[in-house]
């Protein structure tokens, strides 16, 4: 028994001297000193002793379980310090790299506009709807006074999905959707996006967005329209600026009219953007024709209102001096970072 502690332990020191990481040290400590291990066989055939000799022999394998275990953890503290030296060497940090540049986003010109007219008409008391991007012909056309072949369906060359479907071509598919549903006073606006099939150009494209407005209540007059339009562009162009309202034709007002501003480009003294007339069209409005009203459920013997729509890639144009429409969606982040 004397002799099998002896050899066990010059087999563990022999082991011990070609290791060379702390994973081997790991491994070599349950070989020796785990449940299967030979230390725990040597206790195993204590039971063969004889007892007079026991208690020494029990003392020596002892000793020889503490001696293997401060030699692993020995071992095991000096490798470690050791890898992680080498580690602390090869992961060295160069700190005189330059850092990598985490460039702010901003918002879109067209959504800063169209946040400032949303926030503009809240004020007022406009409650915002949305209308959907698709939608039948009945809520973007029939409902809102255009029949069939009716001639004013060419104004706006629009993208049909099926002969009753369509993207719609202006956000005042909106407008029946909200009389549907509530009773008057109305009193909301629409933002959105609406779609036309046009040649893209400077001046045009195929998707673009609008506001749309609508107020009905008991005696509503043009008056009342002026007077909203009129406090809604001062606070847009943030000062006072002259305005003028051309009567127009849109099927779905009587009367219509059209809006203009003094152009803010050359002061009304005539440049290229106002086509040398000094105005610019901002908006097309009217009185809410009384077949709309009766398509929204609503009594037009009692009932009268005002709509308009509005375009924000023209207002936004207008206001940051940007000469092509295309440059609203071509991600360009030269053009995109000057607003904020
Ligand atoms: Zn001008």
């Amino acid at each position: 028994m004397q002799d099998r502690i002896i050899s066990l332990r010059k087999q563990f020191q022999q082991e011990l001297s070609s290791i060379k990481s702390s994973k081997e040290v790991e491994m070599l400590k349950v070989k020796y000193l785990g449940k299967k291990g030979p230390v725990q066989d040597l206790m195993q055939y204590l039971r063969e002793v004889p007892a007079e000799e026991r208690p020494s022999i029990g003392q020596k394998i002892n000793l020889l379980k503490e001696e293997m275990g401060q030699l692993c953890e020995l071992a095991l503290t000096s490798f470690s310090q050791a890898e992680l030296a080498i580690r602390l060497e090869s992961e060295k940090i160069d700190i005189t790299l330059p850092g990598r540049c985490r460039f702010l986003g901003r918002r879109h010109p067209l959504m800063l506009v169209m946040e400032e007219i949303i926030q503009i008409f809240s004020k007022m008391g406009f409650s915002v709807q949305y209308g959907p991007d698709i939608d039948t012909d009945y809520y973007n056309y029939e409902g809102l006074n255009f029949p069939p072949d009716h001639p004013a369906r060419d104004m706006q060359d629009t993208f049909y999905i099926t002969p009753h479907e369509l993207l719609r071509s202006h956000t005042s598919n909106t407008q029946l959707r909200v009389m549907e549903k509530q009773s008057p006073p109305i009193r909301m606006i629409a933002p959105g996006t609406v779609y036309r099939n046009e040649t893209i150009s400077a001046r045009s494209h195929v998707f673009f967005h609008q506001v749309e407005g609508l107020y009905i209540d008991k005696h509503v007059s043009f008056a009342d329209l002026f007077a909203t339009m009129e406090s809604f562009c001062h606070q847009l162009f943030h000062s006072p600026v002259k305005m003028r309202f051309r009567p127009s034709y849109f099927p779905f007002v009587e009367p219509g009219v059209e809006v203009d501003v003094e152009c803010t480009a050359c002061a009304a003294k005539g440049c290229r953007l106002c086509k040398h007339t000094g105005w610019l069209e901002i908006l097309g409005a009217g009185m809410v024709h009384p077949e709309v009203l009766k398509n929204g459920g609503i009594d037009p013997e009692h009932y009268s209102g005002y709509a308009w729509g509005m375009g924000i890639e023209r207002l936004t144009m207008l206001r940051y001096g940007i000469k092509d429409i295309r440059q609203f969606t071509e991600n360009d982040v030269r053009f995109l970072e000057q607003f904020s």
